[in-house]
């Protein structure tokens, strides 16, 4: 697990547009300047409040659009220099899944057809030609007998069972990556606990690397291994799951942690919850400096003119903080205590 499938440097993604009559033009920078690698095998969650850009990031590094700035590596080869061919030979071994399995799959096909299509795409014939293919894919997700399955209409089935279908077309191509955009947001807690089984255990079995767009801590903690917090376009943490959930170093990852419930009896509910000032600013007028310094309960007044530097705190733990060490080691023992308190 410790080669890169996918690489990111420096990325910068910005939207442009005019208003009526072209006369306002108007720019909002929605990724800035982010940089990360996803190794193979293990589940990357990049997680932040809607808006921050995670979305933008997921089709980005699927090139189904092109980034303002910066390059996206897939397997050591840059995407920005395949051509048509080259790019459709690629996107066999990365595919997405989105949050809402029924905006996803065609309402007019059977389950067999939108099985099959992708198949019939890359390799030519019909979808009805992967029979086999298609049954595999239905078993592997734990709808079974396919055989009862491929004849129906995507309406027919649950929000479970439509989120196995929407992973089995994903799976058609036996890609190496892929990008789960917010998969289980729509579903009950219930139906999401064993999504999540389901996507741990073909991980297991199939060797998958994952990139996992999620707003929701309790899915990072369920499923990722290592995980970016996402500020505004940045991303201002990046580190393993297990360190950045005991000791986060940054204030927005406090913040974002100290408002997420703790599934444990033995962890005191009374742990201090740390209230953000004013909503997420604008993307297309974010602030000087640090962007979070607004509403960040540590900042000092170079934050607000200077853009902190990414630094590494610990062993593959970055952080975008103009906070020193001995500062953000007594925030992190502090919450810790704060977590574990009775
Ligand atoms: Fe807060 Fe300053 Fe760190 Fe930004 S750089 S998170 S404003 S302390």
């Amino acid at each position: 697990m410790d080669t890169a499938l996918v690489s990111v440097e420096g990325l910068t993604k910005v939207y442009e547009g005019a208003g009526l009559f072209g006369r306002r033009r108007w720019s909002v920078q929605a990724v800035s300047d982010v940089s990360f690698t996803i190794r193979r095998g293990e589940t990357f969650a990049l997680v932040g409040e809607s808006g921050c850009g995670k979305s933008s990031i997921a089709r980005l590094v699927l090139r189904l659009m092109e980034p303002t700035a910066g390059r996206i590596c897939f397997a050591g080869e840059p995407l920005a220099a395949m051509n048509r061919t080259q790019l459709k030979a690629q996107r066999r071994r990365m595919q997405i899944v989105f949050q809402d399995p029924m905006a996803s799959l065609n309402p007019r096909k059977t389950i067999g057809h939108i099985l099959g299509q992708p198949l019939a795409v890359h390799r030519g014939g019909r979808p009805a030609h992967y029979l086999d293919e298609i049954h595999q894919a239905l078993d592997l997700v734990g709808l079974r007998p396919p055989e009862q399955f491929i004849r129906r209409l995507p309406h027919e089935f649950s929000g479970g069972q439509r989120q196995r279908i929407a992973i089995a077309r994903a799976l058609m191509l036996r890609p190496e990556l892929i990008v789960a955009d917010e998969p289980v947001s729509a579903l009950d807690v219930s139906i999401r606990a064993q999504i999540l089984a389901l996507m741990k255990r073909l991980q297991g079995e199939l060797g998958l690397t994952y990139l996992f767009i999620t707003h929701d801590l309790g899915v990072v903690r369920s499923i990722a291994h290592r995980v970016a917090v996402m500020y505004l376009g940045k991303i201002v943490e990046i580190g393993d799951v297990a360190s950045i959930f005991v000791a986060p170093r940054h204030p927005y990852t406090a913040a974002l942690l100290s408002a997420s419930p703790i599934p444990d009896p033995q962890v005191s509910w009374r742990h201090r919850r740390i209230v953000l000032k004013g909503d997420v600013p604008s993307p297309a007028n974010p602030p000087s400096g640090c962007r979070f310094h607004p509403r960040c309960p540590a900042a000092m007044p170079l934050c607000g003119t200077v853009a902190p530097p990414t630094r590494e705190v610990a062993p593959g733990h970055l952080v975008a903080c103009h906070l020193n060490d001995a500062a953000m080691a007594a925030n992190a023992a502090c919450f810790r205590s704060e977590r574990t308190q009775r």
